[in-house]
């Protein structure tokens, strides 16, 4: 739809067009929430996607996934074959949760093709599928500030509430850092829904690295992601009460399921999930 409140378009193609960063700025990406809804706090857009940031680049300690990675990319990714080397897919087993996360998105290939793993993160929709597997693989985000300052923010972290994260009005994600930990890790997935081809109502994913430390990732049936750590892969028994310990009020009530119905399901999955790890 049309934004007729903007009276501005920034494209920026450096880090110094980012300086018009403010509350009634909006970072554009791939626009494909910005322009489904009003937005009739902003009269400003800074469109990234003409920095043109690689997809992926392979780092010392990890692999960096640019915030303007389209999801299409980010489902397909071998990013060794990307890079002009042989694919590092086999040894990367965690790259599956990419896939996995944007097939879990209520979302045609058309949005697959112009929304953006950094749009999927900020927007922080308890459904932010593509956000849930970067929780879970414990990956970080590089937030840069209009001012030229840089930090870097856990994912774990980034997430305060339905649609609020950390980031202040004048700052922007350029990457998220995936660990040579977690791309090495055996992963395992589980999605369920009131409807076969609808939205997500649960979805557990599991990570479990190669000195056997577990991770389990709730997304869908909490209002934020909620990760659960473990030195060994649980037993269903474990897992279960980890989640029945939660506060009550992380899980999520809208017209895809109630709270009781989510924790429940949540319980299931991850039982199956912690099942899987155990056999990896
Ligand atoms: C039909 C349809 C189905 C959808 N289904 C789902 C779903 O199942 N789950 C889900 O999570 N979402 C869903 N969405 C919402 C949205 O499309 C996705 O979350 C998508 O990943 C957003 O990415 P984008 O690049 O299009 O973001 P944009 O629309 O460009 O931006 C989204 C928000 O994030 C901010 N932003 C974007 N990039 C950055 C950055 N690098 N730094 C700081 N802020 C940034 C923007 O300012 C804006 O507030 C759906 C949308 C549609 C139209």
């Amino acid at each position: 739809m049309d934004l007729h409140t903007i009276t501005d378009v920034v494209v920026a193609r450096q880090r110094a067009d980012l300086t018009s960063l403010g509350s009634s700025t909006a970072v554009l990406a791939g626009g494909t929430f910005l322009f489904s809804e009003p937005q009739d706090q902003l009269i400003r857009l800074v469109d990234i996607t003409a920095l043109e940031w690689p997809a992926f680049e392979i780092v010392d300690d990890g692999l960096e996934i640019a915030a303007t990675c389209t999801l299409a990319e980010f489902a397909g990714a071998a990013p060794g074959h990307e890079l002009g080397k042989p694919t590092m897919r086999d040894q990367w087993p965690a790259t599956a949760l990419f896939a996995q996360s944007c097939r879990a998105l209520l979302a045609s290939h058309k949005i697959w093709d112009t929304a953006t793993v950094g749009g999927n993160v900020c927007l922080a929709l308890p459904v932010g599928a593509v956000l849930g597997a970067l929780v879970a693989l414990d990956g970080v985000a590089l937030v840069w500030a209009a001012d030229g300052a840089d930090r870097c923010v856990a994912l774990r972290d980034f997430v305060v509430g339905p649609r609020r994260t950390v980031l202040r009005p004048d700052e922007i994600v350029r990457s998220i850092r995936v660990p040579w930990s977690s791309m090495t890790a055996h992963t395992s997935f589980r999605k369920i829904g009131l409807t076969a081809l609808g939205r997500s109502g649960a979805v557990v994913m599991g990570r479990r690295d190669r000195d056997d430390r577990t991770a389990i990732t709730v997304t869908a049936a909490t209002t934020t992601p909620v990760v659960v750590d473990f030195d060994l892969p649980p037993s269903e028994r474990r897992i279960r009460r980890a989640l029945d310990e939660l506060d009550p009020a992380c899980w999520l009530d809208d017209p895809h399921g109630s709270p009781q119905w989510r924790r429940h399901v949540a319980g299931v999955l991850a039982g199956q999930v912690a099942a899987e790890l155990r056999g990896s």
